[in-house]
């Protein structure tokens, strides 16, 4: 299946998975991913390590158990510590496993890996993928602006390249603020990307994800969202209740709003998606 049909029919709502590190065991995220089936995303979504330590084949496997669990995987693929023949390479073993949907991006730049120079920007991964197989592949966007480009003007006419390249959808970076996203999708339109854009949702749900927000998501934080975190930092419970609650409100205002999707990064958390999807399910196409 390929996933910008499913645009055509519905407003999609999503997943993303991450796979285990090298050394734990696939156990524990294929439990999840039983418990995420019967949720019934249209599709589920699994990252890719730019490269370093990180274990690409776990993330091969998890999407063929998405597969197997007959719902739709995509597989992220982050490009920029990679050669045109390890990417080659891992297109083939994509194509193999029978995986249609690919995320193509160009991943951060890291301070201890040396980039390759084959595929300086997305853009330039799509042109390759599209030469190499019959892929439906996404981009990546940012509601707030990508931190290398100077403003969000050169960020929107840079994501119009991949568009042009051959990205059919895309997925946003995690917002907290759902007019920073509306302001977004009016100056797509103006820059002439027609492509659907599914909302990236992320639930602030356990102290150490406040931690990363604050430091280093780069996303703003309104104040009613400040004031849950720090009201509720040290009641794990409440805390966790309490950023379920804000995503839910996020994702109903946005499909009131005419939203193309909703990817939520579940972090693994099943308990989460259960009840987000819960909450929304009889909003999401009504
Ligand atoms: P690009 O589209 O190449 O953009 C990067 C920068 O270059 C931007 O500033 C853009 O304006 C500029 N640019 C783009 N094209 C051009 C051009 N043709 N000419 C000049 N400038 C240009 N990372 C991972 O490692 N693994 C993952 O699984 C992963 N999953 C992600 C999922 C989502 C939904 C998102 C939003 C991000 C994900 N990332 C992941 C992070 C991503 O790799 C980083 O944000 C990275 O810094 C940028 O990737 P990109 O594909 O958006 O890059």
């Amino acid at each position: 299946m390929k996933i910008r049909d499913l645009f055509e029919e519905k407003t999609v709502f999503s997943f993303e998975v991450f796979p285990p590190k090298k050394t734990s065991s696939v156990d524990v995220i294929y439990k999840t991913l039983d418990e995420l089936k019967d949720l019934k995303p249209d599709f589920i979504s699994v990252t890719f390590g730019a490269g370093g330590s990180s274990n690409n084949q776990f993330a091969c496997d998890v999407a063929s158990k998405i597969k197997e669990n007959g719902i739709t995987p995509m597989i992220h693929l982050p490009s920029i510590n990679y050669t045109k023949e390890e990417i080659s390479v891992t297109l083939d073993e994509i194509k193999r496993r029978g995986i249609e949907n690919i995320l193509a991006l160009r991943g951060d730049k890291s301070p201890d890996i040396e980039p390759k120079n084959d595929f300086p920007h997305a853009s330039d991964l799509i042109t390759y993928i599209k030469a190499h197989g019959d892929f439906d592949i996404a981009g990546a966007c940012y509601p707030e602006c990508h931190p290398d480009a100077d403003t969000i003007i050169d960020d929107i006419m840079n994501l119009k390249k991949k568009v042009d390249a051959g990205a059919t959808h895309l997925i946003s970076q995690l917002f907290f603020d759902n007019d920073s996203f509306y302001d977004f999708r009016e100056k797509t339109v103006l820059a002439g990307i027609d492509v659907p854009i599914e909302a990236g949702i992320m639930p602030v749900v356990n102290k150490s994800q406040i931690e990363r927000m604050v430091t280093t998501c780069g996303a703003s934080l309104p104040r009613k969202f400040v004031r849950i975190m720090q009201k509720y930092e040290n009641n794990p419970e409440a805390l966790r209740d309490a950023g379920i609650a804000y995503a839910i409100n996020q994702i109903v205002d946005l499909i009131a709003s005419g939203v193309d999707g909703i990817h939520l990064y579940t972090m693994n958390n099943a308990y989460v998606a259960r009840k987000i999807s819960e909450a929304v399910s009889g909003i999401i196409n009504a």
